[in-house]
């Protein structure tokens, strides 16, 4: 026997079972960016590769190493995207959109080829949202609070904001200095990526995940103690707000995020419920992403949900959504019964538009469709057989009493209206 084909490691199918999960928490963050006067972009799944190693970095773990990156037929590098950011803004750029304020949220699939593990795959999905043209710090605190009130929709409670400045990129370039030369005097302590990091990214050092670089990491100096007069005014007015919106937050000094693009504002929501993938939403300030991309100096915030790790967290707070099981399951036993059950089933689907009906297909005994109707969670079964043709009745079971009647079909749509829901 041939072998069957598998999917590639670490891109993962959402089977059926889940796939009610994901539409209701989509449906909820799409209803809050709504409220916010947030709109959707689509872009493209595939870019030019050029396009992140521009705005990423070229030092960065994703540009170094993670990129599913592959020439086109006629040659030109292009790689499937590992982030949304630096799409959007291309195509804000190509469209004009930067010439006027813009809020925008983007949902889809984004690739890294890195080691998978729980909470880590290399296709995995980001809600991303972007605003433009906003340069104080009260578009910093909407944003924010838009997260919190996502988390508060969706009912999550294991969550916690942590928050920083990265600055100017003046007092960036001061504070990589003074770093440069906190690190080269404990040589001895940097591991091997930190070492590399060193001269090239030194703030990514600050970002490393590996425990034995914790303490060395703890006693660096302080980034938010270099910041410019401008940028710790603007930090200071975000706490401020946050403070008075009532949303809870640390400052975690270390905290400078993965990529190179960001400046000033960074915050993430991280969750001690995931093991080490404990970060659900990341982002930030990138006001300079725009020039560095060739366009017009352009304020622009914004930040990325991981939806596997958004879901994964839902599950262990126990407050993943009620999916919907179908209100009816219609059971036909004939050949009349079952051509009619389907006439039936398109009426009522005109009648009532919202109602989830299954229509039995596939013949077998009264017993049998009753086990499937059973099974399928339905609150009525409705029935129909031959003696319900002759008389256009049919049967109408509620599943959790186990209550028959009997009505003509001409009533049976009034009565699963007033009945539903
Ligand atoms: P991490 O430090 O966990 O690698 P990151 O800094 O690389 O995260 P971002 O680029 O900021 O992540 O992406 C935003 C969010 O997307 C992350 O906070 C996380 O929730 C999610 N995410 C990133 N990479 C993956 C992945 N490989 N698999 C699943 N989710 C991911
Ligand atoms: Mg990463």
């Amino acid at each position: 026997m041939t072998e069957i084909i598998r999917s590639v490691r670490g891109m993962n199918d959402i089977l059926p079972q889940m796939t009610p999960y994901w539409q209701a928490v989509e449906a909820t963050l799409k209803r809050v960016l709504g409220s916010y006067g947030y709109q959707e972009i689509r872009l493209p799944i595939v870019e030019k590769t050029e396009l992140f190693k521009r705005s990423i970095g070229e030092v960065t773990d994703i540009v170094e190493k993670e990129m599913y990156t592959f020439d086109d037929r006629n040659g030109d590098s292009l790689t499937l995207r590992p982030e949304g950011t630096a799409g959007c803004v291309r195509a804000a750029m190509e469209h004009g959109l930067f010439n006027q304020q813009q809020r925008l949220w983007y949902m889809g699939p984004m690739f890294r080829h890195e080691r998978p593990q729980k909470g880590r795959y290399r296709q995995f999905h980001q809600l991303g949202v972007e605003a433009y043209g906003f340069s104080g710090p009260d578009m910093d605190a909407e944003m924010i609070i838009l997260t919190a009130r996502l988390w508060k929709s969706l009912g999550l409670k294991d969550i916690h904001l942590q928050l920083n400045s990265l600055g100017s990129i003046e007092a960036r370039l001061a504070y990589r200095e003074r770093l440069i030369s906190y690190y080269q005097a404990n040589h001895q302590q940097l591991d091997d990526d930190s070492q590399r990091r060193l001269l090239t990214n030194p703030l990514r050092i600050l970002d490393s995940k590996n425990p034995d670089m914790q303490a060395l990491n703890e006693a660096a100096p302080k980034l938010i103690d270099f910041l410019d007069a401008e940028s710790a005014i603007h930090f200071e007015t975000l706490c401020n707000t946050l403070r008075a919106a009532g949303v809870a937050f640390e400052i975690n000094p270390r905290l400078v995020r993965g990529l190179d693009y960001y400046g000033q504002t960074v915050f993430e929501w991280v969750t001690d419920q995931l093991g080490a993938q404990g970060t659900v939403c990341a982002g930030g300030r990138y006001d300079g992403l725009v020039e560095q991309l060739g366009g017009k100096s352009a304020s622009a915030i914004g930040f990325a949900i991981g939806l596997e790790r958004l879901i994964a967290l839902l599950e262990a707070n126990g407050v993943l959504p009620d999916t919907p099981a179908p209100d009816a399951y219609l059971v036909a036993v004939g050949d009349a019964a079952v051509t009619q059950s389907l006439l039936l089933a398109e009426s009522l689907r005109d009648q009532l538009p919202e109602l989830r009906l299954i229509s039995h297909c596939g013949g077998g005994s009264f017993k049998s469709q009753f086990k499937r109707a059973d099974r399928s969670g339905a609150r009525w079964t409705l029935i129909l057989g031959d003696e319900e043709v002759a008389q256009q009745t049919i049967g109408i079971k509620t599943m959790a009493t186990g209550e028959q009647q009997t009505l003509p079909w001409s009533e049976l749509g009034a009565f699963l209206s007033t009945n539903h829901r």
